[in-house]
C-alpha cells in the first residue's frame, strides 16, 4: 500500500474516532458503546460512570475522556504493525501525543466558562476538594492531564476520567 494512503488512513482514523465520541450523549449512549465494542474496548462500569457524571470533572457532552483514548490505543497499536512499510506512518505514530490528544478532546466536552474562569474554577474545585481531604489527613493526587481528583478509595492506577497514569500531588 502506498504510505501517504498508510498515513491518511491512519489519521482519518483517529478523527472519525473523535468525532464519534464528541458526537454521543454525555456519558456515552449505545450508538458509542458498539463503537467501543468494534474495538474490544470495554465501556467504563455505571457505577464508575454515575460517579464520574456527580464529581467536580462537569462534561456537557460527549464520551468520557478515558473510553476515547482506549480507543486511540487500539488504534496506534493496529498501525504500529504497519509502520515498517511507511516512514511517514512510523513518524506520525511517534508524533502521536497521547496526553495531549486527550486533553484536547476534554476541552471540547467541558462546560464554557469563558478562558478567565477556566484556572479559576479549577483552582476553586481543587481547595473545596483539598479542604475535605485535609480533614481526612490525606494529601490530594490530582491528574497532571486533566486534573481530576484521585480518590483513594477507589482502587485504579490509571486517572478514572481520562486514563492518564501520571498524577502529581497537591498540598
Ligand atoms: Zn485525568
Amino acid at each position: 500500500m502506498d504510505e501517504n494512503k498508510l498515513l491518511k488512513e491512519f489519521n482519518s482514523e483517529i478523527d472519525s474516532a473523535f468525532q464519534k465520541a464528541w458526537h454521543c450523549e454525555r456519558g456515552g449512549d449505545e450508538n458509542w458503546n458498539n463503537f467501543l465494542n468494534t474495538y474490544s474496548v470495554t465501556p467504563l462500569s455505571k457505577e464508575n460512570k454515575d460517579f464520574l457524571l456527580n464529581s467536580e470533572m462537569k462534561i456537557v457532552r460527549g464520551a468520557f475522556p478515558i473510553e476515547l483514548r482506549r480507543i486511540y490505543e487500539k488504534i496506534l497499536e493496529k498501525y504500529r504493525i504497519l509502520e515498517s512499510s511507511s516512514p511517514l506512518l512510523s513518524s506520525a505514530l511517534s508524533k502521536f501525543d497521547m496526553e495531549a490528544k486527550v486533553k484536547e478532546y476534554y476541552q471540547k466536552i467541558k462546560p464554557f466558562t469563558g478562558l478567565g474562569d477556566i484556572f479559576k474554577n479549577a483552582a476553586t474545585g481543587t481547595q473545596k476538594y483539598s479542604q475535605g481531604l485535609q480533614q481526612a489527613k490525606q494529601k490530594t493526587m490530582t491528574c497532571k492531564n486533566c486534573g481530576a481528583p484521585r480518590l483513594e478509595e477507589m482502587q485504579y492506577d490509571n486517572c478514572l476520567f481520562c486514563g492518564s497514569k501520571l498524577f502529581e500531588i497537591k498540598e
